[in-house]
């Protein structure tokens, strides 16, 4: 029973420096949020020492009454929060629950279109490197030059192409699909319409998105992004395909589940039915559009910073910076000088490779569980501007830490821990 600090000095160093960089700095990695310590408490507890494989129900080992209380209610509360059918809290991450899509709906060599990845889609929508791009036979849509996704080129690449499955979904894009158009192009060329919303399941589940689940024959998601849980993936099938997608993802891909951090997705899933949630969602989205906007205004006296498609509807922007005096990486180490973290990002034609890039995607949704208003995020466009000029210097830099510093220290995150 001793603690953490006494048994292993070094990592309980880590981990309290881990925790004061959350707490010292302003996160807007577009994936990244702070999850509630009701979902830390969950996820550290004593459900890790359980081995539960197999279904509520249907476990292959003993002892598993409360881990099936606690997967029930995450099934439940999922559902009830989509509205699906059916669903699988299993996968250990969004890859995961990917990966028993394809398992579970196709065979290998099967055609998929999905959404290219340096226009925004995942590296498990087909990515030659991934086990999608190895394993399927992979037509990517891009994204056309005012950076939408054009469902007139989808079409046609389905109509050539005839996939079994199509992906719509996205880890770096700042506009809403057209679920009911995908579906309609899916049910033409005879496929399985897979909507991956790891990204937007937050807004969707707050109302503030189309929900593709109506759409969809199957819907993945993390429950770590907007959804503010842990780190983890879910499944939600129509009742036809939840058998298929269930025995995809145990025996098929994973062994025991991770019954910790299904009681802490249970947790997020119930958090995220609240008008809390709702709140902070709403503030997230207003985040978004005034950086968005603030960005804008600058690129018009500037040039060189560039908003992807003009704007968003989510909780990220994608700022261009080919024409711009620094590329992405150094915008990205600019921008963690001065007490910022977000990540460089690949541009469609991007002319620079993926360690520099030519981009940035920027997200609200951790600040926004903060606490940050509408004032609070005008004033972190107006750093993050100020740090993209070419006039900075070692005082600008101190003066805007300084600012970027009073912020957090205005929304204190894990005051107790
Ligand atoms: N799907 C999308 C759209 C994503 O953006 C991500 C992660 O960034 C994933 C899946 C994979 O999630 P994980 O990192 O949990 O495997």
């Amino acid at each position: 029973d001793r603690p953490l600090a006494e048994v292993d000095p070094e990592v309980a160093a880590a981990v309290a420096d881990e925790l004061h960089r959350q707490q010292s700095t302003l996160e807007m990695i577009a994936s990244e949020n702070f999850a509630p310590v009701a979902v830390l408490e969950a996820q550290g507890s004593v459900l890790t020492n359980k081995y539960a494989e197999g279904y509520p129900g249907r476990r292959y080992y003993g002892g598993c009454e409360y881990v099936d209380v606690v997967e029930n209610l995450a099934i439940e509360r999922l559902k009830a929060l989509f509205g699906a059918e059916a669903a699988n809290v299993q996968p250990h991450s969004g890859a995961q629950a990917n990966a028993a899509v394809y398992f579970g709906l196709l065979q290998t060599g099967d055609t998929v279109l999905g959404l290219d990845l340096a226009n925004g889609g995942h590296l498990t929508h087909g990515m030659k490197l991934n086990f999608s791009g190895k394993q399927y036979n992979v037509v990517s849509y891009k994204v056309d030059a005012a950076g939408l996704v054009d469902m007139t080129e989808v079409e046609r690449l389905a109509k050539e192409h005839r996939p079994k499955m199509i992906v719509a979904g996205w880890s770096a894009y700042p506009r809403q699909l057209d679920f009911a158009a995908f579906r309609r192009i899916a049910d033409e060329v005879g496929a399985y319409l897979w909507v991956d919303m790891a990204h937007f399941a937050g807004l969707v589940a707050a109302g503030l998105h189309p929900n593709p689940v109506p759409h969809a024959h199957i819907v993945t998601t993390t429950t770590h992004k907007t959804l503010g849980g842990p780190r983890g993936g879910a499944i939600m099938a129509t009742e036809d395909l939840i058998k298929k997608i269930n025995s995809a993802v145990f025996p098929g891909l994973q062994g025991g589940p991770l019954e910790h951090v299904i009681a802490a997705k249970a947790v997020a899933f119930k958090v995220a039915a609240g008008d809390e949630f709702k709140d902070r969602q709403t503030r997230t989205l207003a985040g978004a559009k005034l950086l968005a906007a603030r960005l804008l205004q600058q690129d018009a006296a500037d040039a060189g910073i560039k908003v992807l498609s003009g704007g968003t509807d989510v909780h990220l922007v994608l700022v261009d910076l080919v024409d711009n005096h620094l590329n992405g990486r150094e915008a990205e180490d600019r921008l963690h000088e001065v007490g910022i973290t977000v990540n460089r990002n690949a541009v469609p034609n991007d002319p620079l490779p993926p360690m520099k890039t030519s981009g940035l995607r920027i997200g609200t949704p951790a600040l926004a569980t903060r606490g940050f208003t509408d004032a609070d995020f005008t004033e972190v466009a107006d750093v993050i501007v100020e740090a993209l000029k070419p006039d900075y210097d070692e005082a600008k830099r101190d003066a805007l830490r300084a600012r970027t510093a009073t912020l957090a220290a205005k929304h204190p995150l894990y005051p107790n821990l």
